[in-house]
């Protein structure tokens, strides 16, 4: 199927439609915004279960003081998330993860340790960020994947994957990133103990298992499509924050939840506003948790395959050819699919039942 450039043949025909998929989950974004305005703003609705500032990221965090985490136990946990979803994703965690340790070791773990129990604290704001220099070199390499600090909890400004051979970015969002000559990438983490660093620091996993997905089929990160790194990144997100959802320690679960809920809500309210799937991030983080939710209710196999084809195992794929590969290529199960997205985000039910799409069996030419 794969010729020896990787490149797989099978779906090719499959043209990148950014709209196909946008516009429907656009609709169903305002549907929802507009039919729950009270869930949605938390305006008495004797429905909504929590405060009004549930459902804003940069409201809830602060509150979130709930259950911390050590880097220890955010790796277990990250690890085993993926594991149980595709174990050659598990693989390549497990591979990345070796060598996540604080840089500055035992001193890290002691900070780690004093700022465990510190109020989270996002409101002060440090200007002067030295990994937000253009003079900031990478010093990160050798065998090490990482570059990782403690900070306390909320005053976390870094967090970033550097695809292997990459340069330094001149413009754009990125523009700080400096240079990365390893053979592989580097994440580059200020991990703050709380559920968001837990989360975050699986989707910067989800990078490096992409680049190392991309180069196994020899590819580098320019081969990526611009729109493909944050919807890979976002699968092994939704991946680590659905189990920890799930976890059987009803405080894990809790912290979980909340944040997701905050996450998704935020990613659908400024979804109108925020529509490209390159500079923005509500479409990938939808297009990234409609997939996973589509892929938990699969088998081994085409989780495999699926998540294999969208982080680049299988050569440079756009997005609508890996959707194709999960059998939602028809303008119909795209709607589909894009509703559905939007109905995991906002834990509402669509308006009428439709059918599961098929699987798709039928070959292309
Ligand atoms: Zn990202």
């Amino acid at each position: 199927m794969a010729d020896a450039k990787g490149n797989n043949s099978k779906f090719t025909g499959v043209a990148y439609s950014p709209d196909a998929l946008v516009a429907p989950m656009l609709a169903e974004a305002k549907k929802a915004i507009r039919g729950d305005d009270s869930r949605f703003l938390g305006g008495g609705s004797q429905r909504a279960s929590a405060s009004s500032e549930d459902f804003s990221i940069k409201k809830t965090l602060p509150q979130i003081s709930g259950r911390r985490f050590t880097l220890e136990e955010s790796k277990s946990l990250i690890l085993s998330a993926l594991e149980d979803f595709d174990e050659n994703l598990g693989k390549a965690a497990k591979d990345i993860l070796a060598t996540a340790q604080y840089k500055n070791g035992a001193d890290g773990l002691k900070s780690e340790a004093a700022f465990r129990n510190l109020a989270y604290d996002g409101t002060q704001k440090n200007t002067e960020n030295p990994y937000l220099s253009k003079d900031y070199k990478l010093e990160a390499g050798g065998v090490s994947q990482w570059n990782i600090e403690a900070v306390p909890p909320g005053q976390c400004r870094l967090m970033r994957c550097l695809p292997a051979k990459s340069e330094q970015k001149q413009q754009g969002e990125n523009a700080y990133d400096p240079a990365n000559k390893n053979d592989h990438a580097v994440i580059e983490f200020q991990f703050d103990g709380t559920i968001h660093s837990v989360v975050y620091m699986a989707h910067e996993i989800g990078h490096a298992i992409a680049d190392r997905y991309g180069q196994n089929a020899g590819m580098t990160h320019r081969d990526n499509p611009a729109h493909m790194p944050e919807i890979q990144a976002y699968l092994a997100q939704h991946i680590v924050a659905d189990a920890l959802k799930n976890h059987r320690d009803p405080e894990i679960a809790d912290v979980a939840a909340k944040h997701f809920r905050a996450t998704m809500m935020e990613s659908v309210k400024e979804l109108p506003e925020n529509t490209d799937m390159v500079k923005d991030r509500p479409v990938p983080i939808l297009t990234g948790l409609g997939l996973y939710s589509h892929l938990k209710t699969q088998d081994a196999e085409t989780r495999q395959t699926v998540s294999e084809s969208l982080l680049g195992g299988q050569g440079p794929k756009n997005i609508n050819e890996v959707l194709a590969t999960a059998g939602f290529e028809s303008p119909q199960s795209l709607r589909q699919f894009a509703q559905s997205a939007i109905h995991s985000a906002t834990g509402q039910q669509p308006e009428t039942k439709a059918a599961p799409p098929k699987p798709q069996n039928t070959s292309h030419p």
